[in-house]
């Protein structure tokens, strides 16, 4: 045993510390087709004091840490130091250290499954935002690191980004400080406080969407709120993009907010959902649910959204369709079928937002990007297929994904190439990449001014003199 892994041991114990092939595989890479790097050693510490401790001794000795939810993002991981690089495995720190049901809000540690933690909220009538999709997968701490604002929930069009819900943050610095932000942790004798900007600078938010640069989110306390009791979901067809984009627009520019949720999908994806006939096979399928207090309200607003479907041409759609409307609404598309997860898997995305006015340019620009090189693959032979999902964010905001299906291990080197090129070309369309790691992370910081990148610089300098946390993220060697 050398003197790291002995050290390494006497601070977590023989039972956290992996080096077997299995446990460094499975922390090698991500959901998509980028090339896996092996790291050296996985450590699962079960508390802040821990963290600190291993980042003190990886400062003295210059080893690289990457932080590691659950390898749940979809550009790649972020260790550029492969066998060197020591992984903490954030799982074991997975427990609700608070409920504060008076002020609606709760503390939770970093490494508890999202999922798990929105449950035991959502059994007292209250919802916390986390993320839509890989519910029972993401970390906390991993969702508020590597995804744009903090992640987005599945109510994203009425409560925005993540960002703004959470109200404070336990982080380990690089050099092992254990610094406490947001309203509870800026001012030494305040219990709790919804209003994290309230006693310092707004420093929370420099460690939101950091994809792990500044610091190891060990503790985070989240807002909640009360779950609106009436409610309706809807599924529409649209013939082509025109008339789709058509009701989306005008769903958007409507001044009260109709919808909860607003989804569309290419007909490759609207036909696993619908029961067959020509024209189910060939349209655009478009799915929304709204919720309020009172069920004279969520009528109106319904009513209001189906006359803007019906005057875009939109047919209403077949009960299929309407079955995952609701299954959307009430979670189980999500969190319990296993149908929408099977569209996700051996798929490479890539995902981003553009203003509302922006959107439809960069949408059919990167989206005939990737449609021609799938068709020059099928050409050569390759099994690949595409599809999209547009999601409204904010009234202003659109979320897109292109998405390429591959259906074998031979073909992911072509896929990952289609999707660094498709990446690149999206960056200088002027979108925003939805997660915040590996290689969407190297891309946008391309795109930073030279004044951006010498205070990013600078903060990680006198944060991380040693580069030991994540080095390398955001395409930088910053000391
Ligand atoms: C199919 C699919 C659908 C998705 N849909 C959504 C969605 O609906 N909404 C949404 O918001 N996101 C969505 N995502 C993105 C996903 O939420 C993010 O990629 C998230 O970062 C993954 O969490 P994780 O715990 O697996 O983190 P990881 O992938 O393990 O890590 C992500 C980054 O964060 C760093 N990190 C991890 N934990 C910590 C920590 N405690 N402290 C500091 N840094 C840390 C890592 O070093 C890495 O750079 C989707 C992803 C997939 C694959």
């Amino acid at each position: 045993m050398t003197k790291f892994v002995a050290d390494i041991t006497s601070i977590v114990g023989e039972k956290n510390v992996s080096i077997d092939d299995k446990a460094l595989r499975s922390h090698s890479e991500d959901q998509s087709p980028f090339a896996a790097v092996i790291p050296g050693m996985v450590v699962t510490p079960v508390s802040a004091e821990e963290i600190s401790e291993i980042l003190e001794l990886c400062n003295k000795t210059r080893t690289p840490v990457m932080p590691f939810g659950s390898g749940y993002s979809f550009t790649g991981l972020s260790n550029k130091k492969g066998s060197s690089t020591l992984v903490i495995d954030m799982k074991k720190l997975d427990k609700v250290l608070e409920i504060d049901e008076e002020n609606q809000s709760v503390t939770a540690e970093c490494g508890i499954i999202v999922g798990n933690l929105t449950d035991k909220i959502r059994e007292m009538g209250y919802y916390v935002n986390t993320v839509a999709v890989p519910y029972y997968k993401d970390t906390l701490g991993g969702m508020i690191s590597g995804v744009v604002g903090g992640g987005y929930p599945l109510y994203a069009s009425s409560v925005g980004l993540n960002n703004r819900h959470i109200l404070g943050l336990k982080v380990v610095l690089p050099n092992g400080a254990i610094l406490e932000v947001g309203g509870k942790g800026s001012n030494i004798y305040s219990n709790s406080s919804h209003m994290r900007e309230a006693n310092a600078p707004d420093i929370t938010g420099l460690f939101v969407g950091d994809g792990g640069l500044f610091g190891i989110k060990a503790e985070a306390t989240l807002a909640f709120y009360p779950l609106p009791p009436h409610w309706r979901s809807r599924s529409w067809l649209f013939r082509n993009f025109e008339d789709l984009w058509n009701a989306i627009d005008k769903l958007m520019s409507n001044k009260q907010l109709l919808y909860d949720c607003l989804s569309a999908f290419s007909p490759s994806i609207t036909e696993v959902y619908t029961t067959g006939g020509e024209s189910v096979k060939n349209g655009c399928g478009l799915v929304y649910y709204t919720h309020d207090f009172s069920e004279k309200e969520v009528a109106s607003k319904e009513s209001r959204a189906d006359q803007i479907c019906l005057s875009s041409r939109g047919v209403s759609g077949p009960d299929a369709l309407n079955e995952f409307a609701e299954r959307l609404r009430n979670g189980e598309a999500y969190w319990k079928a296993s149908e929408f997860t099977e569209l996700l898997v051996r798929r490479a995305s890539c995902a981003y937002f553009t203003s509302k006015a922006a959107f439809k340019n960069s949408f059919s620009s990167i989206q005939s990007l990737v449609e021609e090189r799938v068709a020059e693959a099928r050409k050569a032979g390759a099994n690949l297929t595409t599809a999209y999902i547009i999601h409204i964010i904010l009234q202003n905001t659109v979320w897109a994904d292109a998405i390429v299906y591959y259906y074998s291990d031979e073909t992911r080197p072509l896929v990952h190439d289609i999707m660094r090129e498709a990446h690149k070309f999206a960056a200088t369309q002027g979108v925003t990449f939805e997660t915040h790691g590996g290689y969407a992370a190297d891309v946008m910081a391309s795109c930073w001014s030279p004044a951006l990148r010498e205070l990013i610089k600078t903060v990680k300098n006198n944060l991380d003199p040693n580069e030991v946390l994540n080095p390398g993220l955001w395409n930088h060697e910053f000391s």
